[in-house]
């Protein structure tokens, strides 16, 4: 019952992901104004705004018109349906079972993080008002687990620095590459998971996004011989990607990874 009611949660957060990619830097507000249809402009009822299940229900059609909604919009619900679902049921490398607000500031956390890469695939760039939000969830999530801030002073400054190498590593690579290989955006992002993963899970992190960025970046050269080197990935995706996989199973897959030398 209660996995349902988070996963719930999940879905419905995922509905307002979704408003924030198609709203945030258009000037329409995130609250207030209901949602139209992108074609014929009709104002969406109650019932068409119900995650997933409204999008079946009308079988992917806009009622009026008949266009074609996008899927863009199940496919983010149900991601953050199960993001909700399995940092519930985790309890991750910080063994989060015991704080609610420890759980309540990761889920926010890496929800913003879907947000995020959502809003890097569709607009290739990642808006500023989210990943400072990202990286001050950041900075909650580390008092929250240093509560004694002097006791623990030591993994504060530990955390910080991590963040700050990560942040100094992309920056460098945006600066050098003036912006080709990496934006300056991803380097504000890897210092928010710098922040919240601290060392070593950044580490995994870090190269687990690379890893996964070259197998997937690989593929796609492959399906699209023509699309060549000029298409810009956006790399939020898998900095998110790899910072989720580490803050749940970092220490794991680092064991395992060190088993295999
Ligand atoms: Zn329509």
């Amino acid at each position: 019952m209660e996995q349902i009611a988070v996963f719930v949660l999940g879905l419905i957060f995922g509905s307002f992901a979704n408003v924030i990619v198609f709203r945030l830097n258009t000037g329409e507000s995130l609250i207030f104004g209901g949602s139209r249809c992108f074609y014929c402009g009709r104002n969406l009822r109650w019932f068409e705004l119900i995650p997933v299940v409204s999008f079946l229900a009308l079988r992917g059609k806009c009622r009026s018109c008949g266009s074609k909604i996008s899927w863009q919009y199940p496919a983010v619900e149900l991601a953050s349906g199960a993001l909700f679902l399995l940092l519930w049921s985790e309890p991750g490398s910080y063994q989060l079972g015991k704080s609610p607000a420890l759980t309540i500031t990761a889920v926010l956390f890496f929800w913003l993080l879907l947000v995020i890469s959502v809003y890097d695939i569709r607009h290739k760039i990642i808006p500023n008002p989210l990943v400072y939000f990202a990286i001050l969830t950041a900075v909650l999530f580390l008092g929250f687990v240093n509560w004694n801030l002097m006791d623990n002073l030591k993994l504060i400054i530990e955390n910080l620095a991590a963040g700050f190498g990560l942040f100094l590593f992309f920056g460098v690579l945006w600066f050098v590459s003036g912006g080709r290989w990496m934006g300056f955006g991803d380097a504000k992002l890897a210092l928010a998971l710098g922040i919240m993963l601290g060392w070593p899970l950044s580490l995994a992190a870090f190269f687990m996004s690379f890893w996964l960025g070259a197998l997937l970046g690989l593929l796609y050269k492959f399906s699209n011989r023509s699309a060549g080197f000029k298409t810009q990935m956006p790399f939020a995706p898998f900095l998110s990607a790899g910072g989720l996989a580490a803050y749940l199973w970092g220490e794991k897959i680092i064991f395992w990874y060190l088993s295999l030398l």
